[in-house]
């Protein structure tokens, strides 16, 4: 790490120039060596905070400390995960501000102190990413036990943490010396008792006339899922004893729901700008919220991230200025195609070598190779392509072999997420006498590997069952390292995919829900027909697909455009 001197230094003349946007979440990806995220959320905060800051939009990020991260996985001989604690040392990749303020949970006080990194943008802007703290001498077990897991414990725990992020957060930039900040953007539910402490703020508790327009004024807010059992709810009496009576009870049932204290709500009624994450994500959530302005901004990837060393190269090459410039990728169509599919075999080279080193599956460079990586919960259905197994096999063994990459974690109290790993670390032990159909489940879905798999497989695929997927955001960077998808039209796809030229779709646009068999066969006729053909048989129209990924998708489908948007449409 540079110098804690230099660091607190840029800090402070990011406090002086006064970052007025405020992005509030329970997960975020800065670094690969910081495990407090679990999935696409927390990538998708890391992505948009990089974006901010070569942008210089004047942003500053909260959220917790996980001393133990999320889950090390490993999985057993018969498929099952185990979850090791991920611990790591935040002295050597952050420092600790001298500053700290209290939050009430359980009527106790309960001390925060705060980390910060600083994401350094492309042009010498700065973020600054605050981490809440509570592992303190002063705090008891419980208390300092809030910075050790993400998503770990009961909804005690939970809303706990809620606790520390909202209250604490607001609390830590009024006393960092944060001023005028204008905006505060939640970035899903969690993040959502943030506007109950700017209500008390904002009002004299004398005074008992609830000023929610100057809250509102301030809030924005972003929802990432379209099913409500997705959404954090708590009952009334936990919230009672947790978080006490920070405002009125009749006040927050008004805002939070009668039954229950639901974050989405929460957020909903304190905010005057609300989006989903894809245009699809803004429709559903309109039905499903009926009554407010839902808005859509389409989730995106941060470039310079996610283009692997290869693709990288030739950018620079081609398409100079393109980190900063990422709409510049639309040039792409201009690269020769003998220096595409160059660019291409290397990192899938890389990738093989990597599989081959973990596992015994010998994989061949020559083979066509499909990815699928992502939280392993059952709507995102990673074993549709089984859904007929002897099919597979017949495609594999009459139009051209295929080699098939697995990786995802499943959260820890996940059964179902749990059994579908196993279900197809079985099928993967089923085929390994097969000559035709190659398969690996690799552990330890992360960051790096997420790199890794999306720049290294000729064909990403997604196959969730709609309209669950919000947005999805692995294809796209699989989009910026020219390889096509072939997924389920929902989420991003429903905007990304022009048939046979950035990918191909699976099942039709017409269902709004999905039908499993319908989808299946689809699968397999498009894999069969198309696919594997293209792939074999027809190489310049192949890389013609790589091509227009690239310039298609990868120049829209990055957070340099979508934080324009927020800039656009909630900040100013
Ligand atoms: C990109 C990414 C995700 C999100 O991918 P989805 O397509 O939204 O499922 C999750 N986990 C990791 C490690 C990632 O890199």
């Amino acid at each position: 790490m540079e110098a804690k001197k230099n660091l607190l230094y840029e800090h402070e003349e990011c406090i002086k120039r006064g970052n007025k946007i405020a992005y509030f979440s329970m997960e975020i990806c800065v670094d690969h060596k910081i495990p407090t995220y679990s999935g696409g959320l927390g990538i998708l905060a890391g992505d948009t905070i990089r974006s901010a800051a070569d942008l210089g939009v004047p942003l500053t990020a909260v959220t917790l400390l996980y001393k133990k991260g999320y889950l090390k996985q490993k999985i057993d001989g018969q498929g099952y995960q185990q979850e090791l604690p991920e611990e790591w040392n935040p002295q050597e990749v952050m420092v600790k501000l001298p500053i700290r303020i209290q939050v009430e949970i359980e009527k106790r006080k309960v001390a925060v102190e705060c980390w910060m990194y600083l994401v350094r943008g492309i042009d010498g802007s700065n973020v600054p990413v605050y981490f809440l703290d509570t592992d303190l001498p002063e705090n008891n077990d419980f208390d300092r036990s809030l910075s050790y897991y993400l998503y770990g414990g009961d909804e005690r725990y939970r809303l706990a943490q809620e606790i520390v992020l909202g209250v604490g957060g607001v609390r830590i930039l009024r006393e960092m010396g944060h001023k005028d900040i204008s905006h505060y953007h939640m970035n899903e539910g969690h993040a959502s008792l943030l506007a109950l402490e700017l209500l008390n703020n904002f009002n004299n508790l004398e005074k008992n006339n609830w000023d929610i327009e100057q809250v509102k004024k301030r809030c924005v807010f972003t929802t990432h899922t379209p099913v409500s059992a997705g959404m954090d709810q708590f009952p009334y009496p936990l919230v009672e004893q947790v978080l006490g009576e920070i405002i009125p009870f009749d006040l927050l049932k008004s805002l939070a729901g009668a039954e229950r204290l639901n974050m989405t709500q929460l957020a909903l009624n304190l905010s005057h700008y609300i989006n989903g994450v894809a245009k699809k994500h803004g429709q559903v959530s309109c039905e499903m919220f009926p009554g407010y302005h839902i808005d859509s901004i389409t989730n995106g990837v941060h470039s310079a991230t996610w283009v692997g060393k290869y693709f990288a190269e030739l950018y620079d090459q081609y398409i100079p200025g393109w980190k900063s410039d990422p709409f510049s990728l639309r040039y792409a169509l201009n690269i020769p195609d003998g220096e595409v599919w160059q660019a291409h075999q290397k990192a899938k080279g890389e990738l093989i070598e990597y599989i081959n080193k973990v596992s015994n599956s010998a994989f061949e460079k020559e083979v066509l190779t499909i990815g699928f990586a992502r939280r392993a919960t059952t709507y995102k259905r990673a074993d549709l392509i089984f859904y007929d197994l002897n099919r597979l096999k017949e495609i594999a063994g009459k139009k051209g072999k295929i080699q098939l990459v697995f990786a995802g974690k499943a959260h820890p109290k996940d059964g179902p997420g749990k059994e579908l790993i196993a279900k197809v670390v079985r099928i993967s032990q089923q085929l390994s006498d097969s000559d035709n159909i190659k398969m690996v489940y690799l552990e330890d879905y992360n960051m790096d590997l997420g790199k890794m798999l999306t720049s290294g497989v000729d064909v990403w695929l997604n196959t969730p069952k709609k309209p669950q997927e919000a947005s999805g955001t692995s294809g796209m960077k699989a989009a910026h390292n020219g390889i096509p998808s072939f997924s389920i039209l929902d989420g991003w796809w429903v905007e990304g995919c022009i048939e046979g030229v950035t990918g191909w779709s699976i099942g039709s646009a017409a269902n709004l829900e999905s039908i499993e068999q319908e989808e299946a066969d689809s699968l397999y006729r498009k894999l069969e027909m198309e696919v594997i053909p293209a792939y074999y048989n027809q190489r310049a129209h192949w890389i013609n697909i790589m091509r227009h990924c690239i310039a298609v998708n990868a120049s829209f489908f990055n957070t340099h455009r979508m934080v324009l948007q927020y800039v656009s449409n909630a900040y100013l």
